[in-house]
């Protein structure tokens, strides 16, 4: 008998039958096992912090994800946004993936539907976060009409960056003090080879982390476009949040 999970839904917030939501989709090379752990058990432990060796972890046979998305919005939010994600994240690993030594400093994509990209990267926000936080209504919303155009900048930062590390981490909203001692709150997406970084009521004069795609939110559903974009690539070694530091200034070689 298939596992049945009751609960709210991320997107509608109904009280229904939940779907596994595969974040990314499963296209965006999300179908091999995975065996994720609890941050808090990660952060507690004496590993280093990528290794999970050790820690009790759930097996994940069909990819990352989570029960967080009825039917409904599970089908419809992957039906119009996920294939835009998932050609995305594929162009972006073969052009990771490239061992003939080329240094690049930017990436161009020959065809994305931008509003549908971001909507799939909304509504993973969505699955990860606390579904009764109403700060993200809006972006529910914006979700699931899918011609639903534009996001309030001043509530919402959509940033992104590419990565080569394999380190997965869902994180919740949470905040972070910046070097000026500014307080922010953020919210990550790290899946090979795409993350995000959601920033919450963006200081508009601030400098943030990664490339800012909240105005691909500001096309039509239909509107395809050639993007080119800086290479802004980071390593993704610690459940912590912002934190780009590479193995060795980890450990501090
Ligand atoms: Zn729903």
């Amino acid at each position: 008998m298939s596992k049945q999970i009751i609960g709210t839904c991320a997107l509608c917030k109904k009280i229904k039958k939940l779907n596994f939501e595969h974040i990314p989709p499963r296209a965006a090379l999300n179908a091999a096992p995975a065996k994720p752990v609890l941050i808090e058990k990660l952060l507690l432990s004496d590993n280093l912090p990528w290794e999970t060796k050790g820690i009790q972890y759930s097996n994940l046979q069909k990819g990352m994800g989570l029960y967080s998305i009825c039917e409904d919005c599970n089908s419809s939010t992957g039906g119009n946004y996920g294939t835009d994600y998932a050609d995305f994240a594929c162009a972006i690993d073969w052009f990771l993936s490239r061992k003939d030594g080329t240094l690049f400093e930017g990436i161009e994509i020959q065809k994305l539907h931008p509003l549908r990209f971001i909507k799939q990267v909304a509504s993973m926000f969505c699955s990860i976060n606390e579904v009764d936080n109403s700060e993200l209504d809006d972006l529910r919303e914006f979700v699931l009409n899918k011609n639903a155009v534009g996001l309030d900048k001043t509530k919402y930062r959509i940033c992104m960056y590419f990565t080569h590390s394999v380190f997965y981490k869902y994180l919740p909203l949470s905040p972070i003090v910046k070097k000026s001692n500014e307080i922010i709150r953020v919210s990550e997406i790290a899946t090979y080879p795409l993350g995000f970084i959601m920033y919450l009521s963006p200081n508009m004069k601030s400098n943030y982390e990664g490339i800012d795609i909240t105005s691909f939110a500001d096309d039509n559903y239909d509107y395809e476009c050639k993007l080119q974009m800086p290479l802004c690539v980071k390593e993704v070694n610690s459940a912590l949040p912002l934190d780009f530091r590479t193995k060795d200034e980890i450990v501090g070689v």
